[in-house]
């Protein structure tokens, strides 16, 4: 079986996690503070705070900016549970818009669905190609946009305007406009799941790129100490000696990323141009051996000024149902290659439909669901195996269409 996404552990990464477990510190320390300072470096923002999910960073910055009942927070329908459960968790409600042929969040939508009440957008670089970052920023610094804005807190206040989070959990080592991700963000947060291009099993990094007159390197130190349940010392500078006394000085969380973790993240970053290189020629012998093919969709990888990180493959299928694509999948298993679909759209989700969203409302995510599939993408991939996913994804494709004509009639 070709598995779908595999982690990156080679000798240097476990090198360098037992280095972490023979220093005798395994939480919170010097391998967090590096693997900040190479995430930092790589995307050219200087201040990026490590945590233990991207879901938890999102609550944190969602309750700093101090979300109140009922105020709004705008996500695109077509995402990871996680965007809309940080939001709620935070004290917002999410609204969710729908989204573009590339998966991405329509900006136009993200204007219409402004009231008083928007305190936050939230757009997501589906499988790393970045969003309309550009047109979203646009946006929120509109003036009739700025009429509406009701700031209810300092932060609020301070800011002056709706705040842009990028939900960059899958576009870490994207480009957007020649930079990294989150230069067109107010604060961007990427995800560093086992599953995600860089993983320290579980974890994320928040880069902090607020615009004046916040200070980053501040607002830095403010955040850490947030995730470390406001306590003014962290468990390293105490264990140093002659350095017990402390204070708590808010209601922080406890969401701190252990050393132990950072190890992992640490040995990827420094091979990762390499890695991120192999993604894309995968991306590229997909979109080779796809090119005749006019029933595929294959995604953007470069285009309009973005270049993607090549996180997944989503292509689609064009004129299928959502059980023809169902079937394909079963085929594709039966061939010994492991696919997946990103995602199920939050409004056909339990949870989500008891608080009253309706898929129908969101009529191209539905569409992009039901004939999407995720292809295994990953550096470890040999080309045979590429070659091997592609002939699966026709010959699959062949026998359930021939099937489906067949039974029509
Ligand atoms: C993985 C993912 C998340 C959540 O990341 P965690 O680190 O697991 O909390 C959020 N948004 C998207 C789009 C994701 O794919």
């Amino acid at each position: 079986m070709i598995p779908f996404s595999p982690p990156y552990i080679d000798k240097e990464v476990i090198d360098e996690v037992v280095d972490t477990l023979q220093s005798g510190w395994i939480t919170t320390g010097p391998k967090v503070k590096a693997l900040e300072e190479e995430i930092a470096d790589f995307i050219g923002i200087p201040n990026v705070l490590c945590v233990n999910s991207w879901t938890s960073g999102a609550i944190m910055v969602l309750k700093w900016l101090g979300l109140q009942e009922g105020d709004e927070v705008i996500i695109p329908a077509y995402t990871y549970s996680a965007t809309a459960l940080a939001v709620i968790h935070a004290g917002g409600k999410p609204i969710m818009v729908d989204v573009d042929d590339d998966f991405n969040m329509n900006p136009e939508m993200f204007r219409n669905a402004v009231t008083p009440k928007t305190k936050a957008v939230i757009p997501v670089d589906f499988a790393g190609y970045p969003c309309k970052y550009q047109e979203i920023y646009d946006i929120a610094n509109d003036s009739k946009v700025i009429q509406l804005y009701n700031p209810t807190s300092d932060i609020q206040k301070k800011l002056g305007r709706i705040l842009v989070l990028s939900d960059a959990a899958h576009s870490l080592g994207a480009r957007y406009q020649n930079k990294g991700i989150g230069h067109k963000a107010d604060v961007a947060i990427f995800s560093l799941h086992a599953v995600k291009n860089v993983t320290t099993a579980e974890g994320g990094a928040i880069a902090i790129n607020m615009p004046l007159p916040f200070s980053n390197e501040d607002l830095y130190a403010d955040l850490r100490l947030m995730t470390l349940n406001c306590q003014t010392k962290d468990a390293y500078s105490k264990s140093q000696g002659g350095n017990w006394k402390y204070d708590i000085t808010g209601l922080g969380m406890k969401i701190n990323m252990a050393d132990l973790n950072a190890a992992m993240g640490l040995a990827q970053m420094r091979v990762y141009p390499e890695l991120l290189q192999r993604r894309k020629e995968v991306f590229e012998r997909y979109l080779k051996n796809f090119e005749k093919i006019d029933w595929i969709i294959c995604p953007n990888m470069h285009f309009e000024g973005k270049e993607s990180s090549c996180h997944l493959f989503p292509l689609r299928i064009k004129g299928i149902t959502g059980n023809q694509r169902d079937a394909i999948i079963r085929e594709i298993t039966n061939l010994g290659v492991s696919v997946n679909v990103h995602f199920i759209p939050l409004p056909m989700l339990t949870f989500f439909k008891g608080l009253g969203y309706d898929i129908a409302d969101y009529p191209k995510a539905y569409e992009n669901f039901i004939t999407e599939i995720s292809l295994p993408i990953y550096p470890q991939l040999t080309d045979e195996e590429i070659n091997k996913i592609s002939s699966s994804i026709i010959s699959s494709y062949g026998k359930v269409v021939e099937t489906y004509a067949k039974i029509v009639g």
